[in-house]
């Protein structure tokens, strides 16, 4: 399978970010230890193992911090940091207080597309796609998986690159999307992305930090999450299980169970128990499973087979989803809402905070 091009998705980016782009001079957060405001995010949420890995802290002027399959780090941050303390002041985790429940909604609804597939009903796609088609964003960040399903984040621009496969479906590993937001900001008009609900956090606290990325961030959806792998642990461990991801197609967690699916229709399904191991310390303290800042959170759980459970949470949603059935893009259900309020309140108690 070919890694999908992402050059000819992408807006021309410089390649070095400018020096400093936002005032951040201004009203410096306190500290909590004597050293630079790196050391402090480090202190507090990396090492303490709270860190979500969002990647919200790449808005870094420098540059200096480091997002990729591994713990966040700011290597030679003594040096190269130059304490500005952006990193600490659009982290959801610094001052962390968890969000949880199903959160405020002005629907909720079961939907299914009728011209994508996704990895449920294609409701993620559809926003986004109604969004495009009806001038409220020029772009929308999707995550996209190569030959080894690692994901990566593309800038689709029209619907119909939608109807790649390897663009919409669940990846379970920590994407770049936000990184990939911070580099692409002044490039676009208007933009919208996906994330799981830690990454919905990062955006709204830099939405109130720094006014350009809410002027220019008009729909994030949120995805439905239990909890996320680093890419390399996810493929070493089902390695050690036989099962190697660059036959696969789909991967989903579905009743307790992770299950792949190969490109020749066999599955392998591991109870996700038996992968406690492998799940970042950051999504243990996580009790947001409904990604309650978002404008639509969509999940799996709560719908039939081939729907996604959609929560309603803004007007421009409202907005994008009265536009589908108007066009006569999806089909609607009936999501049992009692369902998705369980997994919300297993969510909590899984995840105590602050831990016992
Ligand atoms: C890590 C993770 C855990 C999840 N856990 C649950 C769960 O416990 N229960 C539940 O009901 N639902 C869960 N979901 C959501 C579910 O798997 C589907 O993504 C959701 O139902 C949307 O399906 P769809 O067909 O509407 O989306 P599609 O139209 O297929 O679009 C999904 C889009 O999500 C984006 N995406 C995929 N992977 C990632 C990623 N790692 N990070 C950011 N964006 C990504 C891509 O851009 C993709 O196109 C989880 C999703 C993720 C990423």
């Amino acid at each position: 399978m070919n890694k999908v091009d992402v050059k000819l998705w992408k807006i021309p980016i410089p390649e070095k970010p400018p020096e400093c782009r936002f005032d951040w001079t201004k009203e410096r957060p306190e500290r909590v230890e004597r050293c630079k405001y790196f050391g402090n995010l480090k202190a507090v949420v990396i090492d303490k193992g709270i860190c979500s890995h969002c990647g919200t802290c790449y808005i870094c002027p420098v540059r200096g911090i480091v997002v990729e399959d591994k713990p966040i780090d700011f290597p030679n941050w003594r040096k190269d940091c130059i304490d500005c303390g952006a990193c600490i002041r659009v982290c959801p985790r610094y001052d962390y207080t968890p969000l949880n429940g199903l959160g405020e909604y002005i629907e909720a609804v079961a939907g299914k597309s009728k011209r994508f597939k996704g990895q449920d009903g294609a409701m993620v796609s559809e926003f986004m796609a109604g969004a495009l088609e009806m001038g409220i964003i020029d772009v929308a960040l999707f995550v996209a998986r190569d030959e080894e399903f690692k994901p990566y984040v593309v800038h689709i621009t029209d619907p119909d690159q939608l109807k790649d496969e390897r663009i919409t479906g669940t990846k379970y590993s920590f994407a770049s999307v936000m990184p990939e937001l911070h580099d692409s900001i002044k490039h676009v008009r208007a933009v919208g992305i996906i994330g799981t609900p830690c990454m919905i956090s990062g955006l709204r606290k830099l939405q109130k930090v720094v006014p350009l990325y809410k002027q220019k961030v008009k729909l994030a959806i949120g995805l439905f999450c239990t909890e996320n792998f680093y890419h390399w642990q996810l493929k070493e461990f089902l390695e050690g299980r036989g099962i190697d991801l660059r036959k696969a197609v789909k991967t989903d967690i579905k009743k307790g169970n992770f299950i792949v699916t190969y490109d020749t229709g066999e599955e392998f399904s591991i109870p996700v128990k038996e992968m406690e191991e492998i799940v970042p310390d950051g999504c243990k303290v996580c009790q947001d499973f409904s990604a309650v800042e978002a404008d639509a959170s969509v999940g799996s759980v709560g719908s039939k087979k081939g729907f996604s459970s959609v929560l309603i949470r803004s007007e421009t949603a409202k907005e994008i989803f009265e536009y589908l059935k108007e066009k006569d893009y999806i089909e609607v259900g009936e999501v049992k809402i009692d369902v998705i309020k369980r997994l919300c309140d297993y969510k909590v108690k899984i995840h105590p905070y602050p831990k016992g």
